[in-house]
């Protein structure tokens, strides 16, 4: 399904837009979403193993599915989907990425402003004493490693029940409530409070299109949905918007 018109008669005259992304628009990257997890991890639920009390219990073995998951993200090149959000970049005033994404493609891709709502898996932290580890040595250990405080490392990622990195959700809310256009791309828009951002930016008066293959609980909210991979879906906005810049000009204010 391709963009409608109205979508790219607004992308036209938009000051603002906010790409909110979740673990779709990585997957034709290569790293898998937690709906298709495969191989080894399976029978774990995402759940059970992004927690806290996990870790606690058993460290060693949510660091090993963390380092799974790190084998593929370091290998993994951005894709069609996050080079058409840099792309807009040049075509609209002002672009923000807010991503539930720990992979950091959108950052490799060239994305100017990412706002990372839950964390980012190329770094770690200490559970216990908070202290930063940050040598890229770690991303490759097998074993889980012990801080000089005696606490665990962890990767810095947000696990189910805590708290968003400070500031990164206000930001969040500013985007989501300053944009003109709000783009809600690759997410099952299940996990709070991430997925309340783009009825906030509905509210506040954007223009919400969601670009999923499936249905969502968002897509009732939003004003248009793309059923279509986020690759194709995304190369075609900017594609179109670009045949309209150059036909028409930039419209509006
Ligand atoms: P999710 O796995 O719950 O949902 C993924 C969504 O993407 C689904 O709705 C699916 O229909 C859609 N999708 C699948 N392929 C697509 C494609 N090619 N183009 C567009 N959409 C596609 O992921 P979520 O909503 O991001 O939420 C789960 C949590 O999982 C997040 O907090 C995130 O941090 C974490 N996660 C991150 C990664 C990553 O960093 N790449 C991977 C897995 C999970
Ligand atoms: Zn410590």
């Amino acid at each position: 399904m391709s963009p409608s018109q109205e979508l790219i008669d607004r992308l036209a005259s938009a000051r603002r837009v906010a790409a909110f992304t979740g673990a779709g628009i990585s997957a034709e990257s290569g790293v898998a979403t937690f709906r298709a997890q495969d191989g080894l991890w399976t029978r774990f639920k995402p759940e059970e193993l992004a927690n806290v009390d996990a870790f606690l219990a058993n460290p060693q073995m949510v660091w090993e599915w963390y380092q799974a998951r790190r084998a593929v993200i370091l290998e993994a090149e951005p894709n069609a989907g996050h080079r058409a959000l840099v792309e807009l970049e040049r075509l609209i005033p002002s672009v923000s990425v807010i991503t539930q994404n720990i992979d950091g493609l959108h950052t490799a891709a060239g994305s100017s402003e990412v706002i990372e709502l839950h964390g980012n898996i190329r770094r770690n932290y200490c559970q216990q004493c908070r202290r930063r580890y940050d040598d890229e040595a770690l991303l490759h250990l097998k074993a889980v490693q012990a801080c000089e405080c005696g606490g665990k490392i962890r990767p810095d990622v947000v696990w189910f029940g805590e708290n968003l990195p400070a500031g990164a959700f206000e930001r969040a809310e500013h985007r989501a409530e300053a944009a003109d256009v709000f783009f809600s791309i690759g997410t099952s828009a299940v996990v709070y409070p991430a997925a309340g951002l783009p009825v906030l930016a509905v509210q506040a008066g954007a223009y919400l299109v969601e670009i999923n293959p499936e249905a969502t609980p968002l897509t009732r909210y939003a004003n248009e949905s793309i059923r279509s991979t986020s690759g194709a879906a995304l190369a075609e906005v900017v594609l179109q918007l670009c045949n309209r810049l150059a036909a028409g000009g930039r419209s509006g204010n």
